[in-house]
C-alpha cells in the first residue's frame, strides 16, 4: 500500500547532482550498483537487463516514506481502536513494555540467472517469501529454458526491523480491567528510538498480518493485528504510576 506513495515520491525526486557524495558506505555501494545497472541498460539488449522487469524504486533510493501526524491530530486510547480503523493512520498514547532485538529485514531480493545473465527482482512485503523457481525474462521464455537463479546477497535491499510491544496507559484502563497490549513494527530510522518504560504517542497504520501456517493451527485465527510505526513522540514524564508510588512511599 505504501508502495503507491513510494512510486510517486520516486518520480517527483530531483536527479542526483554530478558532485553528489554520501559518506555512508551502504549508500555508496547502492549507488555503485545502480550506476552499473544504468550502464547495462545503456548497452541495451546485449545480454543486459530485461526491459520488462524494471529495477524496483526501493533498490535505487536510500530513503523511505513516513507519515507524520498533524499537530492538531488528537490521540486515542488503545480501546478506541476498532474495526473501522483498519488501514488508517492512528495516533495513540501508550507505554512501551518490551523492545525486541533489531534484526535485518529484506525488502528486495535480487537473483542472477545463469542461463541468460539477467537480473531478477523480488519485492518482499511480508515476513516470509518464496523464491521464484523459473527465470521470468523474455529471453529464457523464448528459448523455453527455466533458467538457473542464484540469489545475490550483495545487491539485495535490507532494512532494520524491530518489534515493540506497547500497553495501554494506566488511566485508560477501566477499574478492574486488564491492560491491553499491541505489537508495533518499526523499520529503518524508527528502530532503537524507544525503550521499555517510556510512555509515548505513537502514530502508525493499523494493519492485519497473516500468521504462518503453524501458528494459525495453534491460535485458530489466520490474522493478527499490528501497527506499522510511522512516528514516535516521547512524553516528558515516564510511567506515571511509578511516580505516584514513590510519592506514596516517601
Ligand atoms: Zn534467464
Amino acid at each position: 500500500m505504501l508502495g503507491f506513495f513510494y512510486e510517486i515520491c520516486d518520480t517527483e525526486q530531483p536527479a542526483r547532482d554530478e558532485n553528489y557524495t554520501d559518506e555512508a558506505s551502504a549508500t555508496r555501494v547502492r549507488n555503485a550498483v545502480q550506476d552499473w545497472r544504468e550502464r547495462l541498460n545503456a548497452k541495451d539488449a546485449a545480454g543486459g537487463l530485461d526491459k520488462a522487469m524494471g529495477v524496483p524504486a526501493k533498490l535505487k533510493n536510500p530513503w523511505g516514506v513516513r507519515f507524520k501526524p498533524r499537530s492538531s491530530a488528537s490521540s486515542m486510547s488503545m480501546r478506541q481502536i476498532r474495526g473501522d480503523s483498519v488501514g488508517q493512520l492512528v495516533q495513540l498514547d501508550c507505554l512501551v513494555v518490551s523492545v525486541q532485538q533489531v534484526k535485518p529485514k529484506v525488502q528486495i531480493v535480487t537473483y542472477h540467472c545463469e542461463t541468460c545473465g539477467c537480473e531478477v527482482f523480488q519485492s518482499v512485503e511480508a515476513d516470509t517469501y518464496t523464491p521464484p523457481k523459473e527465470c521470468p525474462s523474455t529471453k529464457c521464455k523464448e528459448n523455453k529454458q527455466s533458467g538457473n537463479l542464484h540469489r545475490m546477497v550483495r545487491s539485495c535491499a535490507f532494512t532494520r526491523h524491530e518489534e515493540v510491544k506497547v500497553q495501554e496507559l494506566a488511566e485508560h484502563v477501566p477499574a478492574g480491567g486488564i491492560p491491553r497490549t499491541m505489537t508495533v513494527q518499526a523499520e529503518g530510522d524508527l528502530t532503537r528510538m524507544v525503550k521499555p518504560g517510556q510512555s509515548i504517542t505513537l502514530t502508525g497504520v493499523f494493519f492485519p498480518q497473516d500468521l504462518p501456517y503453524a501458528m494459525r493451527m495453534r491460535q485458530q485465527s489466520t490474522q493478527k493485528m499490528f501497527i506499522e510505526a510511522h512516528h514516535f513522540q516521547k512524553h516528558k514524564s515516564g510511567y506515571s504510576e511509578t511516580v505516584a508510588d514513590e510519592a506514596r512511599a516517601s
